[in-house]
Order: structure tokens, then sequence, then C-alpha cells
């Protein structure tokens, strides 16, 4: 049955008639890293404009909360220098970590968060429900998590971060439009590889068109999912990330000429797998809750061990440097995936071997999380803070299970893992993959301005290549949107082009007239899926990869235009899938570029074989030049000095925005 007999479309429809509007600074993206561009470049006294394609209130990876601070060097309580823990990052990825956003993260992390609490975030244990646990420091009262020695990620309150953003963005005058989905850059002359002045989008409620003219745009959507996994019927369209971030950005700034790195990398992920359970839902002794311990059906306890096997006894050493570190970056683990960084940053975990060991019988299946056993300060840390803050944890695993009459001090909860039900880091076939549901990955390649090789467009948060989290995000917001800002003081507005804008119309209605008879988006989708788990997954060589660009062609130059949309969300979603199959051909083809293997990169090539030979240890850069692809690379640390580079735009910056002044004005209170 059509879906306009069952449902009526509840909101009036306006396609092709729409506004324009002007600003200083535009920032595409309200999440996280869109948020703080925004208020940054409204503290610098820019005009800011938002377009966002949820709410901005909540929407976002981070708009249901967070509750790790990650890698904020620039603590009080830290024990590292910002330079030693961003290069010890980029270390432990091989190389392939961007620089200049780990630095921005390390270095000014804590002073963002600085800046949540003077918004009313709550950031430290004023109500003293910590006083005396090992990672609380009593003179601030913050809250730290991992390791406890070296103190530089942070336990934080954040459920209501994303909200407190929204308030400010109000607070400081920006305009925020949300429900509109970006379709395009908007470029000088209309030209690809211009200087960019401004986006245009359609209203996800109404289908109008509307246009933002800027003197400078900072682009922060997230990045790509749905490429290799995608079920509409197993768990719909619900993904690990929000819906809402499916690559669109990528895409138009592609579209624009922009230049793309470390496209290449994907790897073996449960995250978007139509299996998993609902993340940190089940009991583990990773990230949100580490470091707890496992025990099996039996009550028989898994060993933990450091990253070179040694025994780890007792529940306060998971939280130390071993001999041989000085300090590391995360532990945990449940499984027996193996951990891709370098020993001595690796923290200590259960044993790797716990499913060879299961199968010997020396473990019984299930397994389950043992907070009972937990020390109560820890228990209280995870099954509080942790699950009470973590993204899409707090109503449906804390609240729901407690009134479901989950005791933390009397249950355990059960783990998932070897029962094939794929919890947090369970094995998965190769063709499961992600791009960028995890981790880090690849993305718009930027300078120490954060902007990219087109004038006038800067990056933030997810979408800048190889850096990632919360506060990664909220650290290049702030740093993007200032520079924005200075950068729109020295550039005049740009007439936009009416030709491109018509060109397009053209495009983004086009779904409105097809053929109902054609496939729709969720079969497209599945179409871009099944291409790349069967020629872009593991194993690859010259002749598969050529396959998947065929195939894809064949998607986009075939099937895609025959793909309706009856509304103006079917509208977006149809738009959503032509980009991501367009993120496929920018992963396929940097994927071909790439001629070696590389085990940081999870890259396997059979045709060559050799795992990171010395010649291709560098960033393997893409760009769209007519309808082929530009192909350049960059050495490997490209970025240069970290401090030297930081610290002469951070004095721009804090001068901009007032940030000094703030600063010293709360210190004198
Ligand atoms: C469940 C979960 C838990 C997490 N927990 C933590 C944690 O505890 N600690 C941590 O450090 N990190 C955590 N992360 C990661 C962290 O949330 C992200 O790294 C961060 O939110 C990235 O910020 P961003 O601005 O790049 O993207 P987002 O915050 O996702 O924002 C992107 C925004 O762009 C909008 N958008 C997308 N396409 C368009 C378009 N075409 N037009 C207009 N708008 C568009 C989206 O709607 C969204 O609002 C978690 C992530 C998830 C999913």
């Amino acid at each position: 049955m059509n879906r306009g007999q069952v449902l009526r479309w509840p909101y009036a429809v306006r396609y092709g008639t729409g506004r324009s509007y002007d600003a200083d600074v535009l920032v595409i993206g309200g999440g996280i890293g869109g948020a703080w561009a925004a208020i940054a470049a409204a503290r610098a006294g820019a005009r800011v404009i938002i377009l966002e394609k949820a709410a901005t209130e909540r929407s976002g990876a981070g708009g249901a909360g967070v509750d790790h601070w990650q890698f904020a060097a620039d603590n009080p309580g830290s024990r590292v220098t910002p330079e030693e823990l961003a290069q010890a990052l980029v270390d432990n990825q091989g190389g392939y970590r961007n620089g200049i956003s780990t630095y921005i993260q390390c270095a000014s992390g804590w002073s963002a968060l600085e800046e949540m609490e003077r918004m009313g975030g709550k950031v430290r244990d004023t109500d003293d429900e910590f006083r005396g646990a090992e990672f609380r420091d009593e003179k601030t009262k913050l809250l730290y998590a991992y390791d406890y020695t070296n103190r530089f990620v942070l336990r934080v309150l954040g459920h209501n971060y994303k909200p407190l953003l929204r308030e400010e963005c109000r607070r400081l005058g920006i305009r925020v439009f949300d429900r509109v989905a970006v379709t395009s850059l908007l470029t000088e002359g209309g030209r690809p590889g211009a200087r960019v002045v401004g986006a245009a989008g359609i209203h996800c409620h109404s289908g109008a068109y509307l246009t933002v003219r800027a003197k400078a745009v900072v682009l922060a959507t997230n990045r790509p999912q749905r490429i290799w996994t995608f079920s509409s019927e197993l768990r719909g369209i619900s993904t690990f990330q929000p819906p809402s971030c499916s690559g669109t950005g990528y895409a138009i700034a592609w579209r624009a000429g922009a230049e793309f790195t470390m496209m290449e990398r994907s790897m073996r992920s449960p995250f978007s797998s139509p299996y998993s359970f609902p993340p940190y839902g089940s009991g583990n002794a990773i990230n949100t809750w580490y470091p707890c311990t496992v025990v099996d059906a039996i009550g028989k306890e898994v060993p933990w061990v450091d990253a070179w096997g040694r025994p780890v006894s007792g529940v306060a050493a998971r939280c130390h440097p071993v001999e041989g570190q000085k300090f590391f970056i995360m532990g945990g683990g449940s499984s027996s995936q193996p951990h891709p960084g370098l020993p001595r940053y690796l923290g200590p975990r259960p044993i790797p071997d716990l499913e060879a060991r299961m199968l010997a019988g020396e473990f019984t299946p299930p397994f389950y999380a043992d907070l009972a056993g937990m020390p109560e300060m820890e228990r209280k840390a995870i099954w509080g803070i942790m699950v009470g803050n973590e993204g899409k944890t707090r109503i449906p695993v804390m609240q729901t299970y407690t009134a479901a009459g989950f005791d933390p001090e009397r249950d355990m909860l059960q783990t998932y893992d070897f029962l094939r039900g794929q919890g947090m880091r369970d094995p998965v076939l190769p063709q499961e993959r992600t791009f960028g549901e995890q981790g880090i990955c690849g993305g718009m390649l930027v300078d120490w301005d954060l902007m990219s090789n087109l004038p006038g467009l800067f990056g933030a948060g997810n979408l800048v290549f190889g850096g990632g989290d919360h506060s990664h995000a909220a650290a290049t917001g702030r740093y993007a949107g200032a520079r924005a800002a200075l950068y729109a003081r020295r550039s005049g507005a740009v007439e936009i082009s009416r030709e491109q804008i018509e060109q397009e119309k053209k495009r983004v209605y086009a779904p409105l007239a097809s053929s109902t008879t054609g496939p729709d988006w969720k079969e497209l989708n599945a179409a871009v899926a099944r291409v790349m788990q069967n020629y872009g997954s593991e194993p690859k060589n010259a002749e598969l990869l050529a396959l998947a660009r065929t195939w894809l062609e064949d998607l986009e130059t075939n099937e895609a235009p025959r793909v309706s949309a009856g509304d103006p969300h079917q509208l977006m979603r149809v738009l959503e899938v032509h980009d991501i199959v367009t993120c496929a051909q920018m992963i396929v083809a940097a994927c071909e570029a790439r001629k070696a293997s590389s085990a940081c990169l999870h890259f396997k090539r059979l045709d060559y074989p050799e795992m990171d030979p010395p010649g291709w240890h560098k960033w393997i850069v893409i760009r769209k030049q007519g309808e082929g692809v530009a192909l350049s690379d960059r050495p490997i640390a490209f970025w240069g000095d970290f401090e030297g580079n930081y610290a002469l735009r951070l004095a721009q910056n804090d001068a901009a925005t007032g940030a000094a002044a703030r600063s010293a004005a709360v210190a004198a209170s």
C-alpha cells in the first residue's frame, strides 16, 4: 500500500519555495563540534547561523550525554603534558591519527570543560558522593577514569551538556534552524575548488529550500555510516551513532572539491551490527564499565593481565600503569579481539585468550559483569556517573533496568560475549565492517586553522580526519569557530551563484518526480552495503576494488535516479542514501590508491601483502577532479611542531573570543 494512503503528512509542504539568509559564520550540524563552534564564533563577535538536520537541543552523537571527557592533559591533575599525550595517541595508531586536532584536544580539553562548567554543566563531585575515592582529587573534586596515577581522562556528569550548549546559543543570539538537512555547499562562482561562500538545504518537514550566504563555513556533521551494514528488517535504521549522521558532510565537501584522507581505513566491528545488544547495556569490562570484574556462570573470576600478559591482581591495580609504562591510554576489552595499539599505552584487561580457555573447559559460559563484587566506590561510579551519563544509556539502561528491579549491590549483568550476541567488542565477520561508527577514521583534511583546502571551509569534530571523542569535538569546535570568525572578519561576503542554486534545486527535488516503481531508499542503501560487503571488505585486491567501483557507478547512474520520495522526510532519506553512495565511492577510491597493506589502517591487500612498508607510511589524499579522482600524499607527521603552531593561534582565538579575560575573571572571583 502506498505510504500516503496510510499516513497523512502532518506538515504544510512547500517544495521549491524558500528563504535566503546572511551570516558571518555558518555552522553546518548543531552537534557537539557545531554547537561549540557557533558559540566560539559568536563570542568573537560574528553573526552566526546553525543549520541542523535534527533538533539541536539533543541532536548528534553527544546529544544524549557523555561520561568520559577524554585526553584533557591541560587539567590541573594531569601528570602528562599535552605534547606527551598527543604524541602517544598518534604513535599508538602507528602515526595515523590527526596530530593537529589531537593536540588541540589534549591542550584545551580542560579549558572547554571549564567553559561548560560556566554554562551550568556539572563537572565535579560537588556533593562529595565520592569523598575518599582513589579516583577523586580532594581539592578540586574532579573525578578521573582509567589511569588514576596520571589523570587525564575525567569522569563527568554530562547527561545535560547538550541542552546547556543549546541554551548558550540562545543567550548569544545565534540563529538556529532545526530540521534543515544541508544538501550542498555553495562555492564562489559555483566552481568546485573555489572559496566556500554558503550552503543550501531542505527543511525536513516542509521540503522548502533554504540558502545561507556566509563569509566562513564550519562543517561539523560527523561521519558516514551504513556503508557495510544496513538492515532495515533486523534493527531498522538504528545504529550506534545517531541516524541523522549519514555522511552528507563528506559528500557535499567532496563535490565542492575538498581533500580527504585515510578514507581506506575501516574495521571489523560489532557497533553497527544488526545483532548487537544496546551498547553498554550488557555486562563488559571496557569503556563505561571499566574496570568491572567479569565472572563465569559458576562465579569464577576472569583474571586480568597487563599489556605484556603479566597477571594484574585486584581491582585497584587495574587503574595504574605497570612496570614499563609511564601512563596508559585505555584498558579493558572483553573478548579475544586483538588490540592494535602499542603495549606501552595499553592498560590492563581481562585475559585475551578467554575464549580458548573457555572452550578448553576452564570457564563456563555465560559470563557476567560482577558489579556486586566491585568495591563500593567503583560500583557507584560505573552504575552511577558512567551508565547514568553515557550517551544512550541514561534512560534505556539505567532507568529501565532500575525500574525493572536491577540492583547493582546484588545483581550481575550478563555479557553476551561468546554467546554470539556481539556485545561491545566480540569478533565479527570481515564484511561486518564499520567506517566511522567507532574510534578514529578518515575525514576532511585540515590545516592548523582547521581549514580545508577550500578557502573559507573549516571542519570540526568527527568529520575531521583521524580524530574522535566528545572532548575532541568540543575542543576542535571551539577552535574552528574562533578561526572561522577571524577569517570572516578579514574576508568580504561574496554573491552566491544563482546558477549553482538552480542546478542544486533540480538535483535535490528530482526524487519527487521519479517513478514510484523504482527501488526505495532502503533497498538502495542495502545494495550499497552488499557491494561493499562483497568487494570492499576483506580480502581486497585490484580486481575486487574495480568491481566495487563498477557496481557503485551502476547504482549511482541507473538505480539512484529511480528512487522516489513521497514526502519531505522520504526526500531527506533518499538524498542521504545518494550521499552514502558517494561516501562508498570515496572509500573505494582511497582503497585503490593505497597499494600496500597496513595493520594500523586495518587494511589488507592480497596483491600488496607486505604490512606497512616504509615507503607507504604516509597519508593518501583524495580529491574529486571532474569525473575522476586526483591523488596526492602527505608525510606522516606533516603538521610539524605542535606547540609552536598551536600557541600562536590560541592567543589569537583567546583574544577574539575573550576567553583569556573570562578565565582571569573566574580566577579572580
Ligand atoms: C552512544 C554514544 C556514546 C558516546 N560516549 C562518549 C563519551 O562518553 N565520551 C566521548 O568522548 N565520546 C563519546 N561518544 C562520541 C562523541 O559523542 C562524538 O565523538 C561527538 O559527538 C562527535 O561530535 P560531532 O560534532 O562531530 O558529531 P555530532 O555530535 O554527532 O553532531 C553532528 C550533527 O550534525 C547533524 N547533521 C548531520 N548531517 C547533517 C546535514 N546534512 N545537515 C544539517 N545537519 C546535519 C546531526 O544531526 C548532528 O546533530 C559517544 C558516541 C555515541 C554514539
